[in-house]
């Protein structure tokens, strides 16, 4: 903005901010903003139109027929102003008669009057308004003028917000995206139904104050903002998705351009010097760009807008020092976490009991953030677009993760039918619970294991609710993702010693921690050296665990000591050749003798076991072998590695199929290896709780599976239906020559035999 504009600008501003401070009635206000504007802007007509009942009502005008002020009203959509309001832009024209959206009101006088230009009056990104301008010679109005128009109406909103002159739910009723019922769909990552109300992950930043005090410190305020932003953005660039969950590099690439963009700081310092602070300045260079962006019909714009939106709320976060997240202002009732992503340890911060569901924009199956989900029990649907276009605090959302949507403000009949499915799932989880007592026998007689993974001690009574073989994997890293700084000892003692009470006679498998990829402790990044290019398959899990000794010396301890005349079944993350077991075995045997010379009272048996996750391991297994009491196969991070494909990258989510010839026939070989040896084999990812996967590790030979709670009933009913001899016999001819889907062909098979999936 040039300086005779700003300062023409800063002129109308500081006699607003007088009116504002002013003890006049509203009206009274109203009047003298119309004239403050009309004089600034040497224009001889001003007005200002407000939502009221639905309709948009002259309010003030200096230069229209003062008989037509309450008078004349017009609806969304209607003539000029309406128009306005309802796409909530601006309109600049020399000849207001040849706009086809004309419409002549005879009561106002205005027939001599040629040219015309209105913005929208916005509150929270809707008209509630309209500020306009006329004039007797047909001209158009300069961009100068037009973005003084756009600053003034922003101070009216917090005027008009402040009077209590419209009512803001009939500014968004205005607006069907906002209002009507909205269907979205998206990617199922945690099957399930909920109901509640939409929350932010990151509530929207609320302007308080509008009009500066003191236009320096604003813009001091904003350079530090920046500043802070930048380094943010650098940080969560440098370690890609370690940490963020899966912001992955694109994004933080387009993040980085708008951060260090000088255009764009240089417009906020603009609007600053027209007098706005900070806070106000943020938001009108939004609203404009919004307004522009919204001229161009161009998806990769829109998605553009989206990553430009998100790192203004993050500045406006940081300036108006709103920092925390939902999680910290507490949830109120039945809730629908709304989030672009989030990462593991952000989740487990909400309130479990009110959390229903999670919608996300961005999100892959086998993120931890959704495992995480999963273990808490609560359905994901991810990758659903245009959420945050369409969804406002508070409103009701239903959640349907089966079906792969979520409706915004359902209708009454859409809520009918929804409860009737809420109904029939509960009936089949009713269903699932009747099969705890029962054993899963498949129908040739073999029995299945069929374990829970778990990590927190809310988890453990999953055991008794689903009848379950015993834990498969516990995940010992939850405690470290929920605590501030690092669990000491005796709290480590005290979960596992409860978790092994709870569990009774079923054994419980518990795998040291596997930090670093996307579960980050944020008390151990610092002391972690360089960040990571890519941490996936980087500094994590087993490879922490020997460097750090100390950190596995207290958890072997913690460990021993918590499964005191007991079996202690112990498995290590990660490892990718045989000696990184053996170390981490001989830290576990070195503690056990140190303990055991302090005559503290040892495990009666321990058994230790290696996650097969990296493909590297299975190339030396028959050297392992011998060594295991137990091999889990970590199927989510093996494909990752198999496929090189970053299980977090939602670009990646549904690219490649586990039920892949690739990964069943590594898993095939791999069960040829470790025939003859004693080690009990278990697959313990994600896969083997989906019906149709599991029945494709049973067709392979996998006997143990270790499962997301929610599942173990649906694979029991599975299990109970195989003919294993008939399953591997299919499954060994199409391993032998692959049909184009492997899926396709076990789902017809299944269905040839009246075996239905979930
Ligand atoms: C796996 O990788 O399959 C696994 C079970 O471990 P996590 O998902 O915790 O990495
Ligand atoms: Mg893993």
């Amino acid at each position: 903005m040039p300086a005779a504009a700003a300062s023409a600008s800063r002129l109308i501003l500081t006699s607003l901010h007088e009116v504002m401070a002013s003890r006049a009635h509203a009206q009274a206000k109203l009047n003298r903003v119309v004239d403050s504007i009309g004089e600034g802007l040497d224009s001889e007509v001003c007005s200002i139109y407000l939502l009221r009942e639905g309709m948009l009502e002259l309010f003030a005008t200096r230069g229209l027929a003062q008989e037509a002020v309450h008078v004349t009203r017009m609806a969304v959509g209607e003539g000029l102003v309406g128009t306005i309001a309802r796409n909530v832009e601006t309109l600049n024209l020399a000849e207001a008669t040849a706009h086809p959206d004309f419409s002549y009101r005879p009561e106002t006088g205005e027939d001599k009057f040629h040219s015309f230009a209105g913005v929208p009056i916005v509150r929270r990104e809707q008209a509630v308004g309209v500020l306009c301008v006329q004039h007797v010679d047909p001209r158009r109005y300069e961009e100068v003028e037009i973005e003084t128009l756009q600053t003034v109406a922003m101070v009216l909103s917090e005027l008009i917000d402040n009077a209590g002159l419209v009512d803001e739910e009939e500014a968004w009723s205005a607006s069907p995206l906002m209002t009507g019922p909205q269907h979205l769909t998206g990617l199922t990552l945690v099957k399930g139904l909920a109901s509640g109300a939409a929350v932010f992950h990151q509530p929207r930043v609320t302007i308080e104050h509008v009009v500066a005090e003191d236009t320096e410190a604003e813009r001091q305020r904003v350079f530090l903002a920046f500043d802070k932003m930048r380094e943010q953005i650098d940080r969560m660039a440098s370690q890609a998705e370690f940490g963020v969950g899966g912001e992955h590099e694109e994004v933080l690439q387009t993040y980085k351009m708008f951060a260090y963009d000088e255009g764009w700081a240089r417009r906020i310092n603009e609007a600053i010097d027209s007098g706005l602070t900070a806070e106000a300045a943020i938001e009108r260079v939004q609203q404009r760009t919004r307004m522009r962006m919204r001229q161009i019909d161009d998806p990769l714009l829109a998605d553009r807008m989206h990553d430009l939106e998100d790192l203004a709320n993050r500045l406006l976060r940081i300036v108006s020092g709103q920092l925390g997240t939902a999680a910290s202002q507490g949830l109120r009732g039945d809730t629908i976490l709304i989030a672009r992503n989030l990462g593991p340890a952000e989740l487990l911060e909400y309130d479990r009991r009110r959390l229903k569901g999670v919608v996300l924009e961005e999100g892959s199956l086998t993120a931890h953030v959704v495992i995480v989900a999963r273990a808490m029990g609560v359905p994901v649907l991810g990758r659903v677009r245009g959420l945050r276009g369409v969804v406002r605090d508070g409103d009701p959302l239903l959640l349907d993760a089966d079906q792969g949507t979520v409706t915004v403000r359902p209708l009454p009949a859409v809520v009918e039918a929804f409860e009737a499915r809420f109904a029939k799932n509960r009936e089949r989880q009713a269903a699932y619970a009747r099969l705890r007592e029962v054993e899963p026998f498949t129908k040739d007689g073999t029995r299945i294991t069929v374990m829970i993974n778990a990590g927190l001690r809310d988890d453990v009574p999953n055991l008794a609710l689903t009848g379950a073989d015993g834990i498969g994997l516990f995940r010992t890293e939850f405690q470290f993702l929920v605590s501030a700084t690092l669990p000491a000892r005796e709290r480590q003692t005290r979960l596992y010693r409860d978790v092994l009470e709870a569990a009774g006679d079923r054994p419980v498998v518990f795998r040291t921690v596997d930090i670093g990829g996307d579960k980050v402790l944020p008390y151990l990044r610092h002391t972690g050296g360089e960040l990571e290019e890519n941490p996936a398959m980087g500094w994590r899990a087993i490879r922490i665990a020997l460097e750090r000794e100390g950190l596995l010396k207290v958890q072997a301890r913690a460990l021993l000591e918590a499964a005191a005349g007991r079996t202690l079944n112990v498995m290590f993350p990660m490892v990718t050749e045989p000696w990184e077991f053996d170390a981490a075995r001989d830290v576990f045997e070195s503690q056990r003798l140190f303990l055991k010379n302090q005559k503290k009272q040892m495990p009666d048996a321990i058994r230790y076991g290696a996650m097969l996750e990296v493909p590297s391991l299975a190339e030396q297994l028959d050297i392992l072998a011998p060594r295991l009491s137990f091999l889990s196969i970590g199927t989510n991070d093996l494909t990752q590695f198999l496929f090189a494909a970053d299980r977090s990258n939602p670009k990646l989510a549904e690219r490649y199929d586990w039920i892949s010839p690739s990964i069943l026939r590594f898993l095939r070989r791999v069960l040829g290896t470790m025939a003859g040896h004693p080690a009990d084999i278990t697959v313990c990812g994600e896969m083997g709780g989906r019906q149709v996967e599991a029945l494709a590790l049973l067709g392979v030979g996998i006997r143990r599976l270790s499962i997301t709670p929610a599942a173990v009933g649906p694979i029991k009913e599975l299990v109970r239906k195989v003919d294993l001899a008939e399953i591997t016999d299919a499954m060994n001819r199409w391993l032998a020559s692959p049909p184009p889907s492997l899926r396709e062909a076990l789902i017809a098979w299944a269905a040839a035999r009246d075996i239905q999936f979930d």
